[in-house]
């Protein structure tokens, strides 16, 4: 895979501020996959494609993602983008509304990502457990957003945000079928292992 060209897809999201995975909530991932050496990884939020070619990066030659994205736009460039990159056998792009997709796959993953929009993230989570079997991680980024979760500040505009991950966080945490661990790595990384 052309490494230069992720570079390259990673700097100009940067400058257009698409909010691509952060370094260090990676590195964080990139453990767990190498260890893991997944098969199938589920992503929901795909914008233009860049933490999906990082898994494939991580996990192999073998993995295959499938990823979802709501912008057209975003998801006609990460298509681009990983033809570019040169995995495009690797990772499965589908255009629309995860709400809608995700009750139409079977899996199961070993892997689930769930990056997309925060008020959704308990459904996210049911539909991931859905999708799972014994020993699938499933992480979810930016639970802790900017720290509003953890603070009693609740007059922000993003407050039906924060209540929703508020929510994950606590089924995550209290649904006996996980274990699960909040980092505080990035903006927040929940990281649940299917028991
Ligand atoms: N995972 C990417 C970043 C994703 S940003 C990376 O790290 O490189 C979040 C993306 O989720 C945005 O592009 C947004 O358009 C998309 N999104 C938001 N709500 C969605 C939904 N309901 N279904 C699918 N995609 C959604
Ligand atoms: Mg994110």
């Amino acid at each position: 895979m052309n490494l230069e060209v992720l570079e390259e897809v990673k700097e100009k999201a940067i400058e257009d501020h698409i909010p691509i995975i952060m370094d260090d909530t990676l590195n964080v991932i990139k453990e767990y996959l190498e260890e893991m050496k997944p098969n199938r990884i589920l992503e929901i939020g795909t914008a233009v494609g860049y933490s999906s070619s990082q898994f494939v990066r991580i996990a192999g030659e073998q993995v295959e993602i499938d990823t979802i994205e709501l912008d057209e736009g975003r998801a006609n460039l990460a298509i681009k983008n990983i033809k570019r990159i040169g995995i495009e056998k690797n990772i499965h792009v589908m255009i629309g509304n995860a709400v809608e997709i995700l009750p139409t796959l079977t899996g199961p993953y070993d892997v689930i990502f769930i990056d997309a929009n925060k008020g959704k993230y308990p459904f996210f989570l049911v539909e991931a457990l859905r999708m799972s079997h014994k020993g699938t991680i499933i992480f979810a980024d930016n639970v802790l957003y900017k720290g509003y979760v953890l603070s009693d500040y609740n007059k922000h505009k993003q407050r039906t945000a924060v209540r929703h991950l508020r929510e994950y966080i606590a089924e995550a945490i209290s649904n006996e079928a996980f274990d699960t661990q909040i980092s505080t790595v990035g903006d927040g990384l929940a990281i649940s292992i299917v028991k």
